[in-house]
């Protein structure tokens, strides 16, 4: 989890480590390898984004423009078909 807080699973975004050793969202099917959660809000990734080091649910360290990357990512998708509505 990237942040330490709980969530219900829609209220989430799981993602995964992808084979250019950069983070990528995780498809809805298919469950092969490992997997992060962080919650679907500004806040939760902006904390994200500035840690440094290993991501523990990866068991892999994640670099700072690597994370950076990866939000970017998620605002850009926020508001598209990946995440849906807001409740
Ligand atoms: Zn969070």
């Amino acid at each position: 989890m990237g942040c330490g807080e709980r969530g219900a699973q829609r209220e989430l975004v799981r993602f995964q480590a992808d084979s250019r050793s950069g983070l990528a969202l995780a498809p809805e099917s298919g469950r092969r390898g490992r997997s992060a959660y962080l919650h679907r809000r500004e806040s939760c990734w902006q904390r994200f984004a500035t840690r440094k080091g290993l991501v523990r649910s990866l068991r892999r360290s994640v670099d700072r423009s690597t994370r950076g990357t990866f939000v970017a990512l998620l605002r850009e998708d926020e508001g598209g078909t990946q995440f849906g509505k807001e409740e």
